[in-house]
């Protein structure tokens, strides 16, 4: 059987058949041959029967007579056999031949679709295959196929715009720290002062440099983790709030966290992070002395957090683009914020892994409200 497995389709379904067209023409013809002869065998019998002395009613044919039909009767059954078993290989070469063929006229459709995707590789991911129009399971190995290749592309043109708007993030910054320093070595007799403005924008500059790279780096890291445990919702805030200390400061935002006996299930660390990024946005984006609130309800086989601020808010159109990796909705706020534009892709991919929901709503000016629905287990 695994030498079976390793020849072509084709062949593989002609032995098959051959294998079960031998078996049944060596039956057929073993129970023709052994028929024949018992219905051959009956005169003979029947003419011996006649002779024996216990029916001497029967009429005794010449003795000359007797000898000739035994004779003729073998002779008979052994060309009878010898017929048969010639037949049973003609018909074995020929069901063989005509299996072989068949095989691959029905296969010829699989062939074709496997010669069309090898054409395909990864600069063709535009390509789909045509021309599938019957209803069987070619047609339907095509279909997924296609649907499989559109997936590729989006991912593969997703990550190529990944890798620009990286390239483009990592060489603003870059370009900004060799442009002071040219502008400095030009400068013949520069001043202290001047030394330090460059110094301070180059640190800036590497400031953010150091949070693209970290944030790429989460991104990486919310891809990969699996040890799931169950972890109380109000201490994971608790700590959060408490390292958003310093931000807090800078607005004077109040954050006010009313979760209570809920319970999270997933990756604690992964989780952390994507509730750290929602509540600091909530935070970086609020007025002057507003106030965040973080609320929590459950039914029965989810649980939802809510987290509000009475901030900036988001156009409503940008809604579903904030997801994507480095889109702001005002580039020099971001700046401001110190913000790389990954934070919200970041947290989606980790909701997404937990098989939960993330949803964004939005008053210009009025609020912003995220909640995120997780499962239970
Ligand atoms: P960043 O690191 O620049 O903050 P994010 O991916 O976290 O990037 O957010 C993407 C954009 O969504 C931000 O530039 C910001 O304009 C907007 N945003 C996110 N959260 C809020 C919020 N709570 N209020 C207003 N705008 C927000």
């Amino acid at each position: 059987m695994r030498l079976l497995n390793k020849i072509p389709l084709r062949l593989r379904l002609t032995v098959l058949t051959a294998v079960v067209l031998t078996v049944i023409c060596v039956l057929l013809t073993m129970s023709s041959v052994f028929t024949a002869r018992q219905m051959y065998a009956v005169p003979a019998e029947e003419f011996n029967l006649s002779t024996s002395p216990t029916n001497p009613s029967m009429k005794h044919p010449p003795d000359n007579a007797m000898m000739p039909t035994s004779y003729t009767t073998d002779e008979t059954n052994n060309n009878f056999t010898y017929a048969s078993v010639v037949y049973m290989f003609i018909m074995i070469v020929l069901g063989t031949g005509t299996s072989y063929f068949i095989a691959g006229k029905a296969l010829k459709p699989v062939a074709d679709l496997s010669k069309r995707i090898e054409t395909i590789d990864e600069s063709k991911l535009f390509q789909r295959l045509e021309g599938f129009d019957s209803n069987d399971e070619v047609a339907r190995l095509a279909a997924s196929f296609n649907q499989m290749i559109r997936k590729l592309e989006r991912s593969f043109t997703h990550q190529k715009q990944f890798a620009a708007n990286a390239a483009h993030e990592l060489k603003t910054p870059l370009a900004g720290m060799i442009a002071n320093i040219e502008v400095l070595q030009l400068d013949k007799d520069p001043s202290v002062q001047e030394y330090k403005e460059v110094l301070d924008d180059t640190l800036t500059n590497a400031q953010r440099l150091s949070t693209l790279v970290y944030d790429l780096l989460k991104m990486n890291n919310a891809m990969n983790a699996d040890v799931c445990e169950s972890f109380d919702a109000k201490e994971m805030f608790d700590d959060i709030i408490f390292a958003l200390s310093e931000d807090r400061k800078v607005k004077n935002v109040r954050v006010k966290n009313h979760v209570s006996d809920i319970m999270l299930f997933g990756e604690k660390a992964l989780l952390q992070r994507a509730f750290f990024n929602l509540v600091q946005n909530a935070v970086k984006y609020n007025k002057t002395n507003e106030e965040v609130v973080i609320t929590a309800g459950r039914n029965e086989d989810s649980v939802a957090i809510h987290i509000k601020d009475n901030g900036i808010g988001i156009p409503e159109e940008e809604l579903e683009s904030i997801f994507e990796p480095f889109y702001k909705v005002d580039p020099s706020r971001s700046r401001e914020s110190g913000g790389s534009g990954l934070g919200l892709s970041i947290v989606k991919t980790i909701i997404e892994k937990h098989n939960g929901e993330i949803v964004f709503e939005s008053e210009m000016n009025v609020f912003t409200k995220v909640t995120v629905v997780l499962p239970k287990n």
